[in-house]
């Protein structure tokens, strides 16, 4: 029977900012699994955090990489492909959109707002594909990108990333089957509101939260882990049969009609 298990693995996990990260949850799951990890931040000012998260977990390998910067991106795969020579994981844990976006309305949403969301939040998810592919493709590989309810419901405030996140789990689908070949699976996780660094910058989260609270089937909201052991699921082998898909780690929230 396949496993849960992923000792002899290599994972890279970008998406972490601090230590609320859902990506930093995902990180714990799939070394608890044994895998090998390796680290992406963006920007100067994540360097020593991450690079302390990551050396907590035992990972050395820990690489700048901005997702707009292409030659950033071809560097980690390059580093990678050296350490290592072949991946079985990635995790794509990004999302940004300007402040000013997610208030008001989306009828609002600046060019400039709209390019800036869709280029980090959902053409991310091609650039770090398209890289890392050569080394999933060695040995077989799991492709998880996190995702939320507001690409297909209206989520007052989400505005112009729930744009950005219905792009997303398109491109989850198409990159399924361009990728499906090469013996690489491509899903989404979506995931109940959390509170992380990202999830503040949206007006209202916390009356998200309550609402959650109160209607979701579980009567709660979820716990990051709870996230994180869904990613590592889709990432390991127990998932074989799995690709294009988006699972909802959201206490059954998106069921509800009211
Ligand atoms: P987070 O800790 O703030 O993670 C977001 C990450 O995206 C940060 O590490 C951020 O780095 C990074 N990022 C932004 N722009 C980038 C760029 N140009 N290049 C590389 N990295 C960049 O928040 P999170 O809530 O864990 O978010 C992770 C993912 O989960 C996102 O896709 C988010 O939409 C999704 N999600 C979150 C929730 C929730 O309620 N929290 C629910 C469903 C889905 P900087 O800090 O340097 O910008």
């Amino acid at each position: 029977m396949d496993s849960l298990r992923m000792d002899g693995k290599v994972a890279l996990v970008t998406g972490v900012a601090n230590h609320r990260s859902i990506a930093w949850a995902i990180a714990k799951a799939l070394h608890a699994a044994g895998a090998t990890l390796v680290f992406t931040y963006q920007g100067e000012r994540l360097k020593e955090g991450v690079e302390e998260l990551a050396g907590s977990l035992g990972s050395e390998l820990v690489l700048p990489c901005d997702v707009t910067d292409e030659e950033e991106v071809a560097a980690v795969a390059r580093s990678i492909e050296e350490s290592h020579g072949r991946l079985h994981g990635l995790v794509h844990s990004i999302a940004f959109a300007k402040r000013e976006e997610l208030a008001g309305s989306y009828l609002d949403t600046s060019p400039e707002g709209f390019r800036i969301a869709q280029d980090i939040s959902a053409y991310s998810l091609v650039t770090l594909c398209r890289h890392a592919a050569p080394l999933l493709s060695v040995e077989g590989g799991s492709v998880v990108a996190l995702t939320y309810l507001g690409s297909e419901r209206v989520v007052p405030h989400y505005n112009v990333m729930g744009i950005a996140k219905a792009s997303l789990e398109a491109g989850i689908r198409y990159l399924a089957y361009d990728l499906g070949p090469k013996k690489i699976r491509v899903n989404g996780v979506s995931a109940g509101p959390i509170k992380t660094l990202a999830s503040r910058a949206i007006a209202g989260f916390n009356d998200m939260l309550a609402h959650v609270e109160a209607r979701a089937p579980l009567r709660r909201n979820v716990e990051v882990s709870e996230v994180a052991q869904a990613a590592a699921f889709l990432l390991s082998d127990l998932a074989s049969g799995i690709t294009g898909e988006v699972l909802y780690v959201d206490a059954g929230y998106h069921v509800m009609g009211m």
